[in-house]
């Protein structure tokens, strides 16, 4: 096949491509990618970009990683796809001993699918599944903190923010859960009763008609980058048992170590009933996703009518994504990530720190390898993305949220550079 050229290419993509969250009647600039290695993206025109997002928080090693490299080539002479049902395979069968083994005791099954929100749907069909299979049939539907965010499929936008998320304009037509109020605690803040009233008072209101709570443990991100404090996820595991309502904890986002803990969870020293694990799971290779449940869970759906839990997607269990899941795992486990990850929050803390002698700044938050510049107002993302662009970083904010979630592997000058860069934007603002 021929060769596009740049301009091809960004005619082509303007053209006919659809992005993420975007008008194609106004778009806004896609830059053309041409390769990357380590913490860089490296453009079409030459540019080199210091990736603060780590593509959407999941190439916590870097691009172009020759150990992931290479296990994806030795897969690929083996077997690249083949369907789940009926087979299996070594690379599926490591990944699920090592996730087990890692992950909060008591979550021993694995059913593997293909992306976040998709294990957020298994989640929640499990929940469902369960109680229906224990002839519980009136729990059915799922509470959830405002500013949580689970996904953009149905059943997971049901469970995201329903006022200030982004699929309000759903609102009618998804099934209606239960909310209640976003943590008020930060994650340093002492405990208060009073933080977690409202959860309670939602719980045991709707508690027989409750499959499960779902929340992203510690972390709320794309509805807002919030952190909140261990104690009220403790809390939430205690009202969950109390009131018979499963837990689901979505670690999309804060698993594999983004938190300074393998898993957010750890924080409060909990385990959930289930657990979504997606993103950094290949080291943002491969898009893989794992929902993990008890054998309560388990046992409790396949005792069931039904037998059988319902669910099968074609890429499930993909070899090539699990082959390379183990060696990103087997990669960070050898690694001293959690130093790194430590000291990526230190020099986040302080370079960070001077956004708050800005007037346009609301906050600034940091926790593990997330910074977080709040702005009191929201930016414009074409400007603001190519404001970051020009001075060699790429950082995508949101409404008005600036931050960065870089690879673990950044180099404490490069960590500088993106902080610098944000400041500077930041003072450019009005
Ligand atoms: N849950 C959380 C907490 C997430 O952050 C995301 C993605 N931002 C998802 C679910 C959805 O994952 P995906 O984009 O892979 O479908």
């Amino acid at each position: 096949m021929n060769k596009l050229s740049r301009s091809q290419i960004s005619a082509i993509d303007q053209q006919y491509i659809w992005h993420p969250y975007s008008s194609l009647t106004s778009p806004i600039p896609a830059y053309e990618v041409t390769s990357a290695h380590g913490v860089r993206i490296e453009l079409s025109d030459g540019r080199q970009l210091i990736d603060g997002m780590s593509s959407w928080w999941c190439v916590i090693h870097g691009y172009n990683h020759p150990t992931l490299n290479a296990a994806l080539h030795e897969q690929v002479e083996r077997v690249s796809h083949v369907m789940f049902g009926g087979l299996t395979h070594e690379p599926a069968a490591k990944l699920a001993r090592t996730l087990v083994d890692l992950t909060p005791t008591g979550l021993e099954k694995v059913f593997l699918c293909d992306s976040g929100s998709v294990s957020v749907e298994v989640a929640m069909k499990m929940a469902f599944q369960y109680w229906q299979s224990r002839g519980v049939t009136g729990k059915t539907r799922l509470l959830s903190l405002r500013n949580g965010y689970h996904g953009d499929t149905f059943g997971a936008m049901s469970v995201c923010d329903p006022i200030t998320g982004m699929h309000h304009l759903f609102h009618d037509v998804l099934m209606q859960q239960v909310f209640s109020q976003a943590p008020r605690c930060g994650f340093d803040d002492d405990w208060d009763e009073a933080y977690i009233t409202d959860f309670e008072t939602q719980l045991s209101g709707h508690c027989d008609e409750l499959a499960a709570v779902i929340l992203e443990p510690i972390v709320q991100g794309a509805g807002g980058m919030r952190f909140y404090s261990p104690h009220f996820l403790q809390r939430v595991r205690e009202l969950c048992d109390q009131y018979d309502v499963l837990l689901i904890a979505d670690e999309i986002a804060t698993g594999f170590g983004r938190t300074g803990k393998l898993f957010a969870c750890e924080w409060a020293d909990i385990a959930p009933d289930i657990m979504c694990l997606g993103k950094a799971l290949t080291g943002g290779y491969m898009t893989l996703a794992a929902t993990l449940c008890t054998e309560k869970v388990s046992d409790g759906i396949c005792q069931g009518e039904a037998g059988v839990f319902m669910h099968g997607p074609t890429f499930m269990g993909n070899p090539l994504a699990c082959a390379v899941a183990n060696a990103s795992i087997d990669l960070l486990l050898s690694s001293d990530w959690s130093e790194r990850v430590q000291d990526i929050q230190s020099q986040l803390q302080v370079e960070l720190a001077h956004a708050r002698d800005f007037a346009n700044v609301a906050d600034v938050r940091v926790l593990g390898a997330i910074g977080v510049v709040e702005m009191k107002q929201a930016v414009d993302l074409a400007t603001i993305q190519k404001a970051f662009v020009d001075r060699g970083v790429w950082i995508r904010p949101f409404g008005k949220l600036i931050y960065v979630m870089p690879p673990y592997i950044i180099s404490e000058d490069d960590l500088q550079l993106l902080c610098h860069a944000m400041l500077e934007v930041i003072a450019s603002l009005p």
